[in-house]
């Protein structure tokens, strides 16, 4: 298991200088070259899933393919909603194993920016889990993904970010200082001024989207401003779609699926080794894993018995849709013993995504609701105990 808490992560990379990559996948070659260019360079990894792109693949499924690699791989990563657009968002996200979640009300006026993003951070971090959020706007020029981000740019003020971060509780903070989603058109002119004001007088880790197109030195000078995660994507499309289009000029109208497909993880693993390289994060894996807290599910156990057998069935299938829609609720699990006669007939495997959330839980007045109306009634006879691997 090499998921780890990103909070620990990013601050890590901050206080150390170098940033650590956020690819965003869209699919399983995207995700398998994305864990090879991490174990090759030896070095950590964010696993990104944007919301803009959940049109091209079922987030469901992803992501019970991107928390398989995590778990599979040596080296230390997270998996982090990009985009999140409503609390709701970010809560089925967590549901479904994202353990970093950004949200992105960069849209809005100031005030709503703080009031979203503060729902989103009140409910996350009682989930134990880290909030990116946005100031400014980092607008899309051209090239995959620019369309999803219109109108123009707005650089983040220094000012303005001090007092989002004061008010709203994020733990990192997206800024715009001149780079755009999908493709810069020309010379991309980046404000650093701006970015070491902003992260002098904010000393959280920063992160930068739109990384497509930059030149060496100017990843360089972001990193030494503070910036600690960089969001890159379009390269990596434009380099799977460049290996479609050499396979479709030897493949001709012939060619099959696969054929088009073929040796298209290899150039998208190069460019991402050449950014782990250039951005620090290479050979980090070990000493990360050293100081970061492993990230890992607790099972919250209740065995009881009914005063009534005839009260059961409808308490459990209230509890199971009540509980399950709980932040930090992964999974809810009501079962029933194989034989008759065991000293506990039933049981409820409640999964949370993180320790945090015994408490959360216990106190979010659904639960308590839940709790005291329907299944103390029935289950006078119990034991509740939260567990983790060992
Ligand atoms: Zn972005």
């Amino acid at each position: 298991m090499a998921l780890f808490n990103m909070r620990d992560m990013l601050s890590h990379a901050h206080q150390h200088g170098y940033a650590i990559a956020a690819f965003d996948l869209v699919s399983l070659d995207f995700l398998e070259a994305i864990i090879k260019a991490a174990e090759t360079c030896r070095a950590p990894v964010i696993l990104s899933l944007a919301e803009s792109h959940f049109e091209y693949f079922d987030f469901e499924l992803a992501m019970a393919a991107t928390e398989a690699a995590a778990k599979r791989t040596p080296v230390p990563v997270a998996i982090h909603l990009d985009h999140g657009a409503s609390l709701e968002s970010a809560v089925s996200a967590i549901r479904l194993g994202c353990n970093g979640v950004m949200v992105d009300a960069s849209t809005l006026a100031l005030d709503e920016n703080i009031a979203r993003t503060k729902s989103v951070v009140d409910m996350a971090h009682a989930c134990g889990i880290p909030v990116e959020g946005e100031l400014g706007y980092v607008a899309g020029v051209e090239g995959e993904d620019a369309e999803k981000h219109p109108g123009e740019l707005v650089y983040t003020s220094p000012e303005e970010a001090q007092l989002y971060v004061q008010q709203t509780g994020v733990d990192f903070l997206a800024v715009s200082i001149g780079t755009v989603h999908g493709r810069m058109r020309g010379e991309p002119q980046l404000d650093f001024d701006r970015l070491a004001d902003i992260n002098q007088s904010l000393n959280i880790p920063l992160v930068i989207h739109g990384g497509t197109g930059l030149s060496d030195d100017q990843f360089r000078r972001l990193i030494e401003r503070g910036v600690s995660k960089i969001n890159y994507f379009t390269a990596l499309a434009d380099a799977a779609a460049d290996q479609i289009r050499s396979n479709l000029a030897v493949a001709q109208a012939g060619g099959s699926y696969t054929a088009l497909l073929r040796n298209i993880q290899t150039p998208m693993q190069a460019e991402m080794e050449r950014c782990i390289r250039l951005w620090g994060s290479r050979d980090r894996a070990d000493e990360l894993s050293e100081v970061c807290e492993p990230w890992q599910p607790v099972d919250h156990l209740i065995i009881y018995n009914a005063s009534d057998d005839s009260d059961v069935e409808a308490m459990i299938a209230e509890g199971r849709e009540v509980l399950a829609a709980i932040p930090g609720v992964r999974e809810v699990f009501a079962g029933e013993a194989l034989k008759d006669g065991a000293r506990y007939r039933y049981c409820w495997n409640v999964r949370f995504c993180h320790p945090a959330v015994v408490d959360s839980y216990r106190d979010h007045p659904d639960h308590v609701a839940f709790a005291d109306d329907r299944f103390r009634p029935v289950a006078a006879d119990r034991i509740s105990i939260d567990f983790q691997a060992t």
